[in-house]
């Protein structure tokens, strides 16, 4: 095969060809294979995969590869095209296929402020939109002028609307709009879901780790398993929820079926602040046993998703147990 058309195999035995100057992930995603990412611009490292056989070149830096991990033959699926027939070890998550990105515009139904630096965004779709995503996932919203930005749904599918957390970035384009130019009935788009964050294992304690606004994909996941029919919670449900200053928690959820222990932690020095100081993941390394039986869910700041990662994988947690969704910049 020439270098505009290889084949990728996958240690499953998939197959699928990629053509052009694609990266593989959009190139699985075209063919419907659906392998781990989120950023899909080398930030993250959720795509990290193994290049088995062949080769590839990188077609955008590949900014969270290590040199060792390079080394090992490690690459982004996001950031590299194959310039050979290539075999690599990635997972098609069949649980995602059926469902389809759409493209749809979205009104805003209301826009309300919690905190000075935290805003709630709902959008109501289109009544024929037929919107289907898994809790946890993401979506685009093309915003004024075509400004594009991902941000998780809050919110579970059973609801109509779909709600999003937004946290203010200083000098932020689109933290402009939604701090002070957005209105209730404003017209915007939205391109999703997006993703592979979403709850893969019942069988085991759940751990998820959330900064700042990375508490919304949480939330919608265990809206979901709330309402889920038939649903018996087996095994503990943690969550650590970790912000910068008090004001910023600014949800505190109910849940009528799961028992969840649901922990705030401060991670600055506060004289009446009752409840947990620090990281959120040295405070829930203190509370977590049994590593071989937890998943761990974390989502917000790529510093504390580094940090997490190594510090749960040198206590014993297996790296399959590990699933992240990094609030990178939206390039
Ligand atoms: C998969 C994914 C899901 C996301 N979900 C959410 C969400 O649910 N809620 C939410 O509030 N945000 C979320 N984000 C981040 C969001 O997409 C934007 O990056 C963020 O809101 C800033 O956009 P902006 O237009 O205001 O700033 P920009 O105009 O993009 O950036 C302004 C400046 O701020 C800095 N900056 C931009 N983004 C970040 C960042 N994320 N962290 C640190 N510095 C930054 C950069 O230096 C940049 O020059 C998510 C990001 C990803 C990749």
């Amino acid at each position: 095969m020439n270098k505009n058309k290889c084949r990728v195999t996958t240690t499953e035995g998939k197959e699928f060809v990629s053509e052009g100057s694609m990266s593989i992930l959009d190139s699985a995603l075209g063919a419907g294979f659906i392998f781990e990412y989120s950023c899909k611009n080398g930030q993250c490292g959720v795509c990290k995969t193994t290049l088995l056989d062949g080769d590839v070149e990188e077609i955008a830096p590949q900014q969270s590869l290590t040199k060792q991990e390079k080394q090992q033959g490690m690459i982004l699926s996001c950031c590299c095209e194959p310039v050979s027939d290539i075999l690599i070890d990635a997972e098609d998550l069949s649980a995602l296929h059926g469902i389809e990105i759409k493209t749809l515009p979205a009104r805003i139904s209301s826009i309300q402020q919690m905190s000075p630096d935290i805003v709630e965004v709902v959008l109501r779709l289109p009544p024929t939109a037929d919107f289907n995503f898994l809790e946890g996932q993401y979506l685009d919203v093309i915003g004024p002028n075509g400004v594009r930005r991902s941000y998780s749904i809050a919110s579970s599918s059973s609801q109509k609307e779909i709600t999003l957390l937004i946290k203010k970035v200083e000098g932020g384009v689109l933290s402009q709009y939604w701090f002070f130019d957005a209105r209730e009935n404003d017209l915007v788009r939205i391109e999703g879901p997006k993703g592979t964050f979403f709850i893969r294992d019942l069988g085991k304690s759940l751990l998820f780790l959330g900064t700042g606004t990375g508490i919304a994909p949480v939330i919608s996941m265990l809206q979901a398993l709330d309402e889920k029919e038939g649903f018996v919670q087996t095994h503990p449900i943690r969550v650590f929820w970790g912000n910068r200053f008090k004001e910023d928690f600014v949800l505190c959820p109910k849940f009528k079926r799961l028992d969840v222990d649901f922990v705030k932690v401060l991670s600055r020095q506060d004289d009446v602040w009752v409840f947990e100081t620090g990281y959120v993941q040295d405070v829930a390394l203190t509370k977590v046993s049994d590593l071989n039986n937890l998943q761990v869910y974390a989502c917000g700041s790529n510093e504390m998703i580094q940090s997490a990662k190594r510090k749960f994988f040198d206590s014993g947690l297996p790296e399959k147990n590990f699933f992240s969704d990094a609030f990178v910049q939206s390039l």
